[in-house]
């Protein structure tokens, strides 16, 4: 059974007379920064992009380039998106760090797969939240917390346990519960869940309700549009997953729990699942993301495109301008273009 500490587990003193240094100011550094400096911590951002950057002034950080942010900081979050670390980590934080200092990650991705492998007087701690950005800001304020994922990768510290536990409490996460864990067990639960196929299976149930003879703005209220799975997702957090079955009929019950066991093929599903961890585990997926990324995305792009093409895209962007909603954008999105 995984380890989970509490607020009570965590002494933010192993914090003071250091500062810590955010880079990247986006979902997850915003808000943990702001989190980090309201628990009293003292908080340096590292930050080369003009919007981030002034977004942090605007906050009143002090904001350096990242070289400036690792050596300005003697504990260093690493918070820019995965796929551009490797290299921002050899340009400028590899030069800039020195003996005693701890980089901290958000994610296992870059150390699992060694696409950064820091020095080994560094500490390497993960501090991964379960909770998009608004969220860990969000929780922060109303007191609830948020749990995260910590594990320690390197002690070169001997401290570096406490450490990690004193940054989950700084950014709010021991209130609700930070979980023992690895930066390869990180890894796949996180990948795994992206890539279970849950937007082909929303879109299977679309084409077959449609095909079916239901009318698609039925069909896309009922599987997502409405909002109602995801009350049932919040009463599956509150309740438990059986838990909250009570709230529904016993007609849904015995659906939800008799025919669909009758009616899935769960084994085949197994089995998917399996080759879905196989291919995280084995670094296949790495590996095709680097001749991705390396290509320009073509394949991303594609099937991007494709996808925003889909009836069910056309039927969704209907169905959300009546709703008063706003519109999907239809185009292929900026950052596709290298925008
Ligand atoms: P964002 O996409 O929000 O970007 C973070 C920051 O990195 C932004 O300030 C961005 O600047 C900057 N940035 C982008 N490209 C570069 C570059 N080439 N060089 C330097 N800086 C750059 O990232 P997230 O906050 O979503 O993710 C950060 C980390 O947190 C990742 O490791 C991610 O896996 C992890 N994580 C994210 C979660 C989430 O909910 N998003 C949840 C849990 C973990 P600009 O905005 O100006 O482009």
């Amino acid at each position: 059974m995984a380890k989970i500490y509490f607020d009570q587990d965590a002494d933010l003193e192993i914090l003071k007379g250091r500062t810590v240094g955010i880079l990247g100011y986006g979902n997850q550094g915003q808000a943990q920064a702001l989190n980090l400096r309201d628990s009293g911590v003292n908080v340096c951002v590292g930050s080369p992009r003009d919007a981030s950057a002034e977004q942090a002034r605007a906050d009143g950080f002090p904001v350096y380039s990242i070289s400036e942010g690792v050596r300005n900081a003697d504990i260093i979050f690493v918070l820019i998106p995965d796929e551009v670390m490797p290299a921002v980590y050899a340009a400028d934080i590899a030069p800039n760090l020195s003996a005693g200092k701890a980089l901290v990650f958000a994610s296992g991705y870059n150390i699992t797969y060694k696409r950064v492998v820091p020095p080994e007087d560094v500490d390497i701690l993960l501090l991964a939240p379960r909770m998009i950005g608004k969220g860990v800001r969000d929780t922060y304020l109303s007191g609830i917390g948020f749990p995260s994922l910590v594990a320690v990768h390197q002690d070169a510290s001997g401290q570096a346990l406490p450490l990690t536990l004193a940054l989950a409490k700084g950014i709010g996460s021991t209130r609700m519960g930070a979980v023992l864990s690895s930066f390869s067990e990180e890894t796949t639960v996180d990948l795994f869940s992206e890539q279970i196929g849950m937007i082909y299976l929303f879109r299977s149930m679309f084409e077959v309700l449609v095909e079916a003879g239901c009318d698609p703005d039925v069909v896309l209220l009922e599987i997502y549009a409405s909002g109602e799975w995801s009350e049932v997702f919040a009463a599956a957090r509150d309740l438990g997953l059986w838990g909250q079955l009570r709230l529904h009929s016993r007609t849904s019950q015995y659906g939800q729990q008799v025919t669909s066991r009758e009616q899935m093929n769960l084994d085949s599903i197994r089995d998917q699942f399996r080759e879905v961890v196989r291919h995280i585990q084995s670094g296949d997926f790495s590996q095709e993301w680097d001749q991705e990324q390396e290509a320009g995305y073509p394949t991303l792009a594609q099937v991007t495109e494709d996808n925003l093409r889909h009836p069910m895209q056309e039927a969704e962007n209907r169905l959300y301008r009546l709703l008063g909603r706003r519109e999907a954008d239809l185009t292929t999105p900026a950052w596709l273009k290298g925008g």
